[in-house]
């Protein structure tokens, strides 16, 4: 058994800590693959990184070493004393209670200001963040549930991120990267504003436990240039979600309802 594993085994028993499938808790105990996640990130000590679950701070651990700074929001409070106790070696890593869905990423990495780093937004004045450092880099072991709100959350921030490396179920991935005739809405989405790669596949054995699916590793490139000029996005996916709206009616026909 690797370390990684024994660790976090040894940590979650410490802490009396169960698992909760039902926000997506598989957390990833094999140090090759968590490698490849912070190789993916291509990190450097001026960058900064957001991280999306963090769980009891395997990953995070990692990022910490590559990265100048980490801020990793973290839903469930009950996995907060070992997440700090996995992450006390690390005075470059905020930790945030909170759901990502509800938090304005930019907000987040102006944390990286502050010298006394809250744990939370809450109380914070907005108009005192400043924008610290618009650049950062996304890196997540998502909670599948929320895999593309999540996505969706990311490339419409005020500031998109420079890299986002997501681990999400291999299916996903493969349905992301689609290209015509096979694209989904959910490709058109993402490859609108970011080119997609699959970086590499994680079965599902390298996670405690395990899901009933294997992953992949996705990296996203945003557009520093967008590939086509919208006037309005909205208007765009309006017709889009109508073209996808019915697959078996003609086009024209899609359009015209
Ligand atoms: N990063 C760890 C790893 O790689 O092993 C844990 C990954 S686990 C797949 C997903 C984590 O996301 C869990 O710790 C879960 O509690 C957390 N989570 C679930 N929903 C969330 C949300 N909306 N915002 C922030 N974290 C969330």
């Amino acid at each position: 058994m690797n370390s990684d594993v024994v660790h976090l085994g040894d940590l979650l028993r410490r802490h009396g800590l169960h698992l909760k499938k039902r926000l997506g808790q598989n957390f990833l105990a094999d140090p090759v693959h968590l490698d490849r996640i912070v190789a993916a990130a291509e990190l450097g000590l001026d960058d900064v990184v957001l991280e999306i679950g963090p769980g009891v701070g395997t990953l995070t651990a990692r990022l910490a070493r590559q990265a100048g700074q980490v801020i990793a929001v973290e839903l469930d409070a009950g996995l907060l004393p070992a997440l700090r106790e996995t992450l006390a070696p690390y005075p470059n890593v905020t930790i945030v209670q909170g759901d990502i869905l509800q938090l304005d990423p930019i907000q987040l990495v102006s944390l990286t200001a502050y010298p006394a780093q809250p744990a939370t937004l809450d109380g914070i004045d907005n108009s005192q963040l400043t924008i610290h450092n618009s650049k950062f880099k996304v890196v997540a072991n998502l909670p599948y549930y929320i895999t593309s709100a999540a996505i969706r959350h990311l490339l419409s921030a005020s500031v998109r991120p420079e890299l986002i490396v997501l681990t999400v179920q291999r299916e996903v991935a493969q349905r992301i990267i689609a290209k015509p005739p096979e694209m989904s809405l959910l490709a058109v989405s993402v490859q609108l504003f970011a080119q997609p790669e699959i970086v590499a596949r994680i079965p599902a054995g390298a996670f405690y436990p395990p899901p009933k699916v294997d992953s992949a590793i996705l990296r996203l490139r945003p557009w520093q240039h967008p590939p086509v000029d919208l006037p309005s996005e909205d208007h765009f996916f309006e017709v889009v979600r109508a073209g996808f709206g019915q697959r078996r009616k003609q086009l024209r026909n899609s359009l015209k309802s």
